[in-house]
């Protein structure tokens, strides 16, 4: 059975405890925009499965974060904006500004983006 955590804000939205504006819903993946959109088009992918990070997820060893990065592109192309170019970011560790320890994949796209990042 598939690991969840009662404490975790995305586990909730993934059980539908939580609302959220959701564009695409997998066997094993959910995408829903970002309550504080930082780029026209800013949705997040997460696993229904409850993981810390893109690492711990990754360590799964299941395929999980290729399917993560597949349905970050199907968001930018139903968006629009996988022909102009969009970022996929795993914010990894608080230093690195993760605030929600559940593994997501923000997809960001619809306006310039700079490099580097801040
Ligand atoms: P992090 O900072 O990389 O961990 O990203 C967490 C993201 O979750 C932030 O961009 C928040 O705006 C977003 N967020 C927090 N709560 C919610 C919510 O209830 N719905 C949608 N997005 C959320």
């Amino acid at each position: 059975m598939a690991a969840t955590d009662p404490d975790c804000l995305f586990c909730k939205i993934v059980a539908g405890d939580v609302p959220a504006e959701i564009v695409r819903r997998g066997e094993r993946t959910l995408a829903f925009r970002d309550i504080n959109p930082q780029a026209p088009t800013h949705v997040l992918v997460i696993p229904h499965e409850h993981f810390a990070d893109a690492a711990a997820a990754a360590a799964a060893g299941t395929g999980l974060t290729d399917e993560m990065v597949r349905e970050a592109h199907e968001v930018a192309v139903a968006d629009g904006v996988a022909e102009s170019g969009y970022r996929v970011v795993f914010n990894t560790g608080s230093g690195a500004g993760q605030t929600v320890f559940h593994v997501h994949a923000h997809v960001l796209g619809g306006r310039g983006l700079q490099w580097p990042p801040g």
